[in-house]
């Protein structure tokens, strides 16, 4: 029997980058709950675990040590070296998998991050969170209370550079309403899923057919 083409198709990579406190989080569990065929890819860290985060949900919480060993034995799709002392990495074999089989991932992960999982895979797709303005992300960081003045100052700057890298990403959407943000997001996923370069088998078949008439 002839093969679907529509049933072998991977599942996107998308990867969502912003600065802290834009509400990346809030977004994401949005997109996850109004689509089905969309999963987070859940990071490994080493920095301390926050109020209300989950084990396995919100990260795997590592020791330093063992996140050298993953290092060291390739689980890492990427891995940075984030804030102070701190390790961020994307476990490889979860997101491989589940493209495979035709699930979208989510990567949420820093600008440096989303620029090399973009060299490894140039057909993920990067979109970038921005605030309405400033003020808004300084209040936002402020309002979420589970940092230091340091920290707090640390992550506004962090915040300020990324915000000058926008350029490199493929998509940017403004965090105003929740709701809408999530809306803008799946527009483009649909936008992409129906590009050219994404249905090449689709198209073949439709050439084959044409030289056969
Ligand atoms: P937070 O400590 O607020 O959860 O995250 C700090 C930063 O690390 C955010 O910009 C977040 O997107 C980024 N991040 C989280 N996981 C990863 C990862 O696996 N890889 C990279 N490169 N960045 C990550």
């Amino acid at each position: 029997m002839e093969k679907n083409v529509q049933e072998v198709k991977k599942g996107l990579l998308i990867i969502i980058s912003g600065p802290a406190g834009v509400g990346k989080g809030v977004v994401c569990k949005g997109l996850i709950e109004r689509n089905s065929n969309i999963k987070m890819s859940v990071s490994a860290t080493t920095r301390q675990k926050r109020p209300r985060e989950v084990e396995g949900i919100s990260y795997f919480f590592k020791t330093p040590e063992e996140f050298s060993r993953m290092i060291e034995s390739g689980e890492f799709l990427e891995y940075m070296y984030v804030f102070d002392s701190n390790y961020y990495g994307t476990p490889k074999a979860y997101v491989e998998e589940e493209l495979e089989s035709g699930t979208d991932i989510i990567l949420e992960i820093d600008v440096n991050g989303a620029m090399r999982v973009k060299q490894i895979y140039p057909d993920a797709i990067s979109i970038f969170i921005a605030p309405p303005d400033l003020g808004t992300l300084k209040s936002r960081l402020i309002g979420r209370g589970t940092e230091t003045p340091e920290a707090l100052e640390r992550r506004f700057g962090a915040a300020l550079s990324e915000i000058s890298r926008i350029g490199e990403y493929d998509y940017i959407v403004i965090n105003d309403v929740v709701d809408k943000a999530v809306g803008k997001i799946e527009s483009i996923l649909s936008a992409e899923r129906s590009s050219v370069k994404r249905n090449k088998p689709l198209i073949d078949k439709l050439q084959k057919g044409c030289n056969q008439q």
